[in-house]
């Protein structure tokens, strides 16, 4: 029997962490398993990308991902790494309100002298269990409307519409709130309440002894790798058997007359896989399609993904010393700043700054300010540094300065999201063999796009299991 070949197209987390749960079961396959990834840049990792720049380690990507995702685990043992977890100078996160900062403490009087509420605000958040609930079956809602329904217009706008932005670059009133964080609506669909839901789920952690939050909220403790999260995808692209193609952009993804599939690309010859995952973004996999199912494709080109520019400013220590101990602010629209937030790294992990310097990291743009998102590196400093400056009386003179533009950064989950992927998946289904993997269609963050590779790797072996060669 011939080897069956799996041709994952993407190099990011995605489409890594489904070459190796492919990989894995390749041994054991009968009449044996290649599996190719190819990958348009010159490395591995996708929007993962660590820069070593003279002491300076610069996240261009995310900063790293939340502990509570098991394929996570088993990537990271899989790979030999260690992880890190960020400091816990890293559960003091702050918010602006009125042009100043103000942490977010999780103690009641603590939040309420805080001033990031009004009176008003502050009763209408407390009246937050006795407002109904909504059933799971109800029309989509974006999640600005489901905050203001659940806990009043300024906790929509203060503390939700920023917490969009530090997740998605988005737009509160255009995302969909069970697209976008289906945990919140199971919370209500489940509890009625998100106090009642979040009461539960502490005395279910009282009762277990588990932990019910860190400093990346409830749900997971902010992690990274001592030499920047780069390492896992390096590490994975390393896996014994995996053949990964760097530099070469498939070109185009036919269904093969015989079964299976065509992948053009280029610089090669076009590659014959048995079943191909697809682990690019969104608007990078649609042109691929348009030959073999033009509707595919515009359901993939219709998920926006607007621009985001990571302004990493290092200062020496004594001139930032305005510099709170935290995570980072975010910072609402209309507070009359450009950037969206700023991450204070070196606080968060160690070794990202050389001694006595301190390493920030603004974004500008995303979907609520996308001309921001276009400024050349000058403009995007400058106007970083203004707002530091305001903000926190940053004022001093940069030491170091590292500017990387992504122009399509986060895919938008917006109001019918639900509808559109269902569709994708239905025409996924029309290709046999054709498995979509990748962060645009149902979990944003990097732990779940890996977990998201994982099951599509191993839906890939599955398939081939389930036919024999010529009938893919
Ligand atoms: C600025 C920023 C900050 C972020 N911060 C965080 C964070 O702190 N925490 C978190 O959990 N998540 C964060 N995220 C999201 C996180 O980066 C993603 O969830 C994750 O990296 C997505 O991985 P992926 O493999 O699905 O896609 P990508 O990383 O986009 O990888 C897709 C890969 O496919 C390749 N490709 C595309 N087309 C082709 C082709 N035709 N042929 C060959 N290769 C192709 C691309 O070159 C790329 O390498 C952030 C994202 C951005 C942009």
């Amino acid at each position: 029997m011939d080897a069956r070949r799996i041709v994952v197209i993407g190099g990011g987390i995605s489409g890594l962490a489904a070459a190796r749960a492919a990989a894995d079961q390749a041994g054991a396959f009968p009449g044996g398993l290649e599996v190719v990834v190819l990958e348009r840049e010159p490395v591995v990792g996708g929007k993962v990308r660590t820069a070593h720049d003279d002491g300076w380690l610069v996240e261009e990507g995310p900063t790293g991902f939340l502990d509570n995702e098991p394929a996570i685990d088993r990537l990271v043992a899989a790979a030999g790494l260690e992880k890190l977890p960020a400091d816990e100078a890293a559960a003091h996160r702050f918010l602006v309100r009125a042009g100043t900062m103000r942490e977010i403490a999780a103690h009641p009087v603590r939040f309420v002298r805080a001033g990031l509420l009004g009176p008003l605000g502050l009763l209408r958040l407390a009246m937050e269990p006795f407002v109904p609930g909504r059933p799971a079956s109800a029309a989509d809602e974006t999640v600005w409307d489901f905050a203001r329904r659940r806990l009043g217009r300024q906790a929509a706008d203060r503390l939700i519409a920023p917490m969009v932005l530090g997740v998605f670059a988005g737009d509160a009133k255009r995302l969909s709130l069970p697209a976008s964080f289906p945990k919140m609506a199971q919370m209500e669909a489940e509890h009625g309440s998100l106090v009642r839901a979040m009461l539960a789920k502490r005395r279910a952690a009282r009762r277990t002894g588990a932990s019910v939050g860190g400093p990346a909220g409830p749900s997971g403790w902010l992690t990274s790798f001592r030499e920047g999260l780069a390492a896992l995808p390096a590490a994975l692209a390393r896996t014994p058997g995996l053949r990964v193609e760097t530099g070469v952009a498939a070109r185009a993804v036919r269904p093969h007359p015989g079964g299976g599939f065509v992948v053009e690309r280029e610089p090669g010859p076009p590659l014959e896989a048995d079943a191909v995952v697809l682990a690019g973004e969104p608007w990078a996999m649609a042109p691929l399609l348009r030959t073999a199912d033009a509707g595919f494709a515009r359901l993939l080109e219709s998920i926006d993904c607007p621009p985001v520019t990571v302004v990493a400013l290092g200062y020496a220590r004594d001139a930032a010393g305005a510099v709170p101990r935290g995570f980072g602010v975010l910072i609402p629209r209309g507070e009359g700043y450009r950037i969206l937030g700023c991450l204070w790294d070196s606080m968060i992990f160690p070794d990202r700054a050389p001694e006595e310097h301190v390493l920030v990291r603004a974004m500008l743009g995303g979907a609520v300010d996308r001309e921001a998102g276009t400024w050349d590196e000058e403009r995007a400093v400058a106007e970083t540094r203004r707002d530091l400056a305001r903000l926190m009386g940053l004022a001093a003179e940069p030491v170091f300065a590292r500017v990387v533009r992504w122009p399509r950064a986060i895919p938008q989950y917006e109001l019918g999201h639900r509808d559109r992927v269902r569709a994708i998946e239905r025409r996924a289904a029309g290709l046999p063999g054709l498995f979509v993997a990748g962060n645009a269609l149902d979990g944003i963050a990097f732990g779940r796009a890996a977990a998201r590779g994982v099951a599509m790797g191993e839906a890939a072996v599955r398939f081939l299991r389930s036919t024999a060669p010529g009938d893919a």
